[in-house]
């Protein structure tokens, strides 16, 4: 966690220490204000948050004015940790109940990282004493349910897959059948996220979301953003948020971008809490999103 928090650091300080260095300049002007605009919103913080957070900090600075650095920070902490909102629930459902495993179904457009999260997220499970079972039903990209089940294999737990090309609602439904058959806590679900068309994507994660249904309540649905694609992730998240109930997002490729503003702006906009960070490759790259260690991440 350290070692994550330190990537997190290093790709997000700039617009933290962007942001203070403006705040604790000697003379606080109009321009200065339009300096600390545009470094939100070249952050992707998107616009109705950027001008929110600017007001309150108009605000404080007429109130309670800035004496130095230190009080510079402390203003800018507060006033980021409430934006990015540390009251919301970010917990995991990944405990089973008496009767079923816990469903977890991950969903996203192709290429952000949905896959490898499903691989990152059974490893943190297992090393929570959790059974987990995976579920390929990405059968559109051909290597993905290898990819899974290597994965899979990793981590040490089994991977169902079908045919290249089958039906992902009959795969879905054969990964939590064994699943429930097993006794495990956990079955994780990969999808398929052909963007082609809205109606599209809405009969297929649809039809998997419906066929799961008729053995197991569905525990979760995490939304998979690639940070570094800025307001064309958010575009996609949209899309996926209209035609499926979306639980939270998964922010990945965030050691990629210092572009960290996306994870106001993606909540905003979805209102939907980020649950779970991407910060590299790595089987140990994901880590749960907690907002004061965000904020304290792109100050330091
Ligand atoms: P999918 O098509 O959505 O299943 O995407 P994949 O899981 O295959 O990931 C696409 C690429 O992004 C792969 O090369 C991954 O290694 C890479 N990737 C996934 N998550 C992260 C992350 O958090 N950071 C970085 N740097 N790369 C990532």
């Amino acid at each position: 966690l350290v070692r994550l928090r330190a990537r997190l650091a290093r790709s997000q300080g700039s617009l933290g220490k962007g942001l203070l260095a403006l705040l604790s300049s000697d003379k606080i002007d109009e321009e200065t204000w339009d300096d600390i605009e545009s470094t939100l919103i070249t952050a992707d913080v998107g616009v109705g948050p950027t001008q929110e957070l600017v007001e309150r900090l108009r605000t404080r600075v007429r109130v309670e004015g800035i004496a130095n650095a230190e009080e510079a920070r402390s203003v800018l902490r507060s006033e980021l940790v409430a934006l990015v909102d540390p009251t919301l629930d970010r917990s995991l459902k990944t405990s089973r109940t008496d009767t079923k495993p816990a469903i977890v179904l991950v969903v996203g457009v192709n290429g952000t990282g949905k896959t490898t999260t499903v691989g990152k997220l059974a490893r943190v499970l297992v090393a929570e004493d959790k059974q987990v079972v995976l579920g390929a039903a990405d059968t559109f990209r051909a290597a993905a349910a290898d990819q899974l089940q290597t994965w899979g294999e990793r981590v040490g737990v089994r991977t169902v897959r079908g045919p290249e090309g089958g039906d992902p609602a009959s795969i879905a439904f054969d990964a939590v059948k064994a699943g429930i058959e097993a006794g495990v806590d956990v079955v994780l679900v990969d999808t398929a996220g052909r963007l082609h068309t809205k109606t599209g994507l809405m009969d297929e994660l649809g039809k998997v979301k419906r066929v799961i249904e008729k053995s197991a309540e569905v525990d979760e649905v995490l939304l998979v953003i690639d940070a570094t694609t800025g307001q064309n992730g958010l575009t996609q998240a949209r899309v996926f948020a209209e035609v499926i109930n979306v639980t939270g997002i998964v922010l990945t490729k965030l050691d990629g971008t210092a572009k960290g503003g996306i994870v106001i702006a993606v909540q905003r906009e979805l209102g939907v809490p980020v649950k779970l960070v991407g910060l590299g490759e790595g089987a140990d790259d994901l880590a749960p999103f907690d907002a004061e260690q965000f904020v304290d991440a792109l100050l330091d």
